[in-house]
């Protein structure tokens, strides 16, 4: 096949972590599990509310703007995005149309248009049979949209920016960004074209929530594309659903049928001068904001000389970071790098192995009991099964390292006076083994260290081990 090149826009929404909704005062609460308990005239759209602009929503947006370095609106106000659908009562939906509250900034590389605020809508459940439900909790929660210009690539490249936007949202505590929830989801715009800077038409896929659908509908669909251009047919402009069963995109909507919204500004609501405003001053918003993910990889790399792929584990996992960086305090250098490769590769199998996120876990032990452990460790204290071990009941029942590997018999001997004797026995139950070494046999000594580790239950130290055998046989 002829070289296409794929363009692909994404357009991602984002629920946000508030006391109350968007435009009231009825609690935003996306684990209540009894259907239209959060709900009040506001939010069900009864005539003859009025809705009130909630500051805090504003603020994390503003929040987003600010760490993607995007510009933020001197004037902005809500626009009434009309349509009738059982999910939205007013039969408009609260959002920004002309004077979104961000326009512009970077992430990962890729430009973005503009961040807009608006209002969720409630939750269909379509029963089985000739009826729907309708639940409103979920109504007038407030959301946040993110549109990227058109120059992303690639499925990857897509689903890394989806990824880090996630990890951003997080750390600037605006969202949960779950994809499996539906608190992020991700519509992207995907078109081929054989010219560069010429696009093709547009096919926007709807439905994706999980990263590995965000790339798989992107590489499926890309393919679609190219085939149908191939065989000289051409693409329909339409909205696509990602069905994960059959692993492909499926016709939702064509061009004909979209709506006109006949946007305009909401008369009920006041106009919002942000730059008026001292609260959502970009400098009390970065004093508020703690630091973004990729200023603590460069941190991490800089302070503690971690390699990038640890780095990433320790960045995107922030549980797991905490302890490890408390741990590092007392650590010098090198020990450092002992720390992260256990916490990367020892304490995340433990946490997979439990099912626990690394994100969020809570750990039955502290950053200084890990440290101590690692410690040990440089002190050859205890070699690295004993403290594998002994990080694995750290992590059952919490505790002191020390005092664990003591009780477990897991410290490392390194008592020549008590291995001497190891030493002797060994040698006197292979004589040949012994005699094969002295004749310049290498290998053999590594059988003899072997013996003396098993019959010290792995507590030998294989250096002290090796140096009494070296010593005794020469
Ligand atoms: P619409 O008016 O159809 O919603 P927009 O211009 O608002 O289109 O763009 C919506 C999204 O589609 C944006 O993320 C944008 O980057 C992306 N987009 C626009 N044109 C293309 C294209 N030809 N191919 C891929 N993505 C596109
Ligand atoms: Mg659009």
């Amino acid at each position: 096949m002829s070289n296409y090149l794929p363009t692909i826009g994404l357009e991602i929404h984002a629920e946000l972590k508030t006391r109350t909704k968007m435009f009231c005062d009825s609690k935003n609460d996306p684990d209540e599990s009894r259907s239209n308990w959060n709900v009040c005239p506001v939010c069900m759209g009864h005539p003859g509310t009025l809705p009130v602009i909630n500051k805090e929503a504003v603020k994390h947006v503003l929040k987003v703007g600010v760490a993607l370095g995007g510009t933020l609106a001197d004037f902005t106000e809500f626009d009434r995005k009309n349509y009738f659908y059982p999910d939205i009562p007013k039969g408009y939906q609260l959002s920004q149309y002309q004077y979104p509250l961000v326009k512009g900034g970077t992430l990962n590389d890729v430009a973005i248009t503009r961040v807009h605020l608006e209002e969720d809508t409630a939750t269909s459940l379509h029963e089985e049979g000739d009826y729907s439900l309708v639940d409103f909790n979920r109504a007038g929660v407030p959301l946040m949209e993110l549109v990227t210009e058109p120059v992303i690539d690639n499925a990857k490249q897509a689903g890394d920016f989806a990824r880090e936007l996630q990890l951003l949202l997080r750390y600037l505590h605006v969202s949960e960004a779950n994809m499996e929830k539906g608190e992020m989801r991700v519509e992207a715009n995907i078109s081929v074209s054989k010219e560069k800077g010429k696009f093709g038409t547009k096919v926007e896929v709807k439905n994706l929530n999980s990263f590995r659908a965000v790339e798989r509908a992107i590489a499926f669909e890309v393919e679609r594309q190219k085939a149908l251009l191939e065989s000289g047919e051409k693409i329909i402009q339409e909205t696509r659903g990602w069905d994960e069963n059959t692993q492909k995109t499926f016709t939702q909507r064509r061009k004909e049928e979209s709506h006109d919204y006949r946007y305009f500004p909401d008369p009920d609501l006041p106009k919002l001068l942000i730059s008026k405003l001292p609260e959502f001053a970009t400098e009390k918003l970065k004093s508020e904001m703690g630091e973004l993910p990729q200023d603590k990889r460069k941190r991490y790399v800089e302070k503690f000389g971690i390699k990038s792929e640890d780095v990433e584990v320790l960045v995107t996992n922030r549980a797991l970071g905490a302890l490890f960086e408390d741990a590092a305090q007392t650590l010098s250098k090198e020990l450092m790098a002992v720390a992260a490769n256990y916490a990367v590769s020892d304490l995340m199998g433990l946490l997979k192995k439990k099912n626990v996120d690394a994100d969020s876990a809570k750990f039955a032990f502290g950053g200084s009991e890990f440290g101590a452990l690692i410690a040990m460790i440089g002190e050859n204290k205890i070699s690295s099964r004993g403290a594998k071990d002994t990080l694995s009941l750290m992590f059952e029942q919490g505790g002191n390292p020390e005092s664990i590997a003591k009780e477990k018999g897991l410290l490392q001997k390194s008592d020549a006076g008590e291995l001497k004797a190891v030493v002797t026995r060994i040698i006197e139950a292979n004589p040949k083994v012994a005699a094969d070494f002295k004749a310049g046999k290498g290998a053999a000594l590594q059988f003899l260290v072997g013996q003396g580790m098993k019959e010290t239950k792995g507590a030998g130290n294989p250096a002290v081990l090796r140096k009494l055998f070296e010593e005794a046989l020469s």
